[in-house]
């Protein structure tokens, strides 16, 4: 099955990146099997090149690699030991992939969904404020909140607002406040406004809903809201309320519903932000904290997408109970 997909600027960026790191993964493991192929040593098992690359992505210049889902290198290492099985004794003959070859396809080069693991695989799905969905399967959907034409608007609702209440105050009389043509008036600009403001918000959710459905997981998983922990601080209750965060949990469940995927929750007494998504090792968190960095296996990874890995293994654990 192909799927095409029409990225704008930001997925477009994003999915160059994954198809750059996948194939620094494969040329790396490639050449960890070629080497080792040289010196006349044994080949290489797949579990044990991904135990030396974790360990590889450890080392102080390489943390830039856990910028990107660990299914993307996982995956790219994996068609190494896919190829080099393929050819069994030729290992000296694959091909390093160059950067005019690897375009990004859907994804992880994922020209077949079906062969990539992830996809059909379930997804954990992280919501957030920086961005608003984190998905385990490398994909991230941004805040609509933060692009230009929301701010507009919303800098527009700001000053409608204020313009309201200041004319009211102007046109008070004695204990009583008194509505005006022009105050009317512009309350009817300040509702056509905030319609706008809640169509855009709830059109993203229905876009970004149906592709993550659209992907065919086998399931889905993400955190109650009531327990995230987002609800209990008044800035981030804000945040959550302004992104329709309950809005897009009750839509991604019935589509999940209609769709014959499989809808799990966590719930809480899963610490999906706490835990270490590569070693399970609990650690403290700040809410403050962008980056998690884990105190037990030295794990260095974005705050979100370690949440959201969480949330897929977790799934994990459900489905094959
Ligand atoms: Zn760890």
């Amino acid at each position: 099955m192909r799927v095409m997909l029409i990225p704008n600027n930001y997925q477009n960026a994003r999915l160059f990146q994954f198809a750059g790191t996948a194939r620094f993964a494969y040329n790396w493991a490639l050449e960890q099997e070629n080497k080792n192929y040289e010196a006349g040593e044994k080949i290489i098992s797949d579990y044990e090149l991904r135990r030396r690359f974790t360990k590889y992505k450890n080392e102080p210049d390489n943390q830039w690699l856990y910028t990107i889902s660990n299914n993307v290198c996982k995956q790219a290492i994996k068609d190494v030991d896919a190829y080099r099985k393929f050819f069994s004794g030729l290992a000296g003959h694959s091909r390093y992939k160059s950067r005019k070859r690897s375009k990004p396809t859907v994804g992880i080069e994922m020209s077949d969904p079906e062969s990539v693991a992830g996809s059909n695989d379930g997804i954990g799905i992280d919501l957030g404020v920086k961005d608003l969905a984190i998905c385990s399967n490398g994909y991230v959907y941004r805040n609509i909140n933060k692009t230009s034409r929301v701010r507009r608007l919303k800098k527009k609702q700001r000053r409608l607002q204020r313009r309201i209440s200041r004319k009211y105050e102007k046109n008070k009389k004695g204990g009583s406040y008194q509505k005006t043509r022009n105050i009317v008036k512009s309350e009817k600009q300040l509702l056509r406004v905030t319609h706008r403001l809640t169509d855009i918000r709830t059109n993203y959710i229905h876009q970004v809903t149906t592709e993550i459905v659209k992907r065919k997981p086998s399931f889905i998983v993400m955190e109650d809201l009531n327990v995230s922990g987002m609800m209990k601080n008044k800035h981030l209750a804000r945040a959550v309320q302004e992104q329709k965060l309950a809005e897009f949990i009750r839509i991604m469940r019935y589509k999940c519903y209609w769709n014959g995927i499989r809808f799990i929750t966590a719930g809480r007494f899963y610490a999906s932000s706490k835990t270490c998504s590569v070693c399970g090792h609990k650690n403290g968190l700040k809410l403050s904290d962008r980056i998690y960095r884990c105190e037990h296996c030295g794990a260095v990874i974005d705050r979100d997408m370690n949440a959201s890995m969480n949330l897929y293994h977790y799934g994990k654990s459900i489905i094959s109970h």
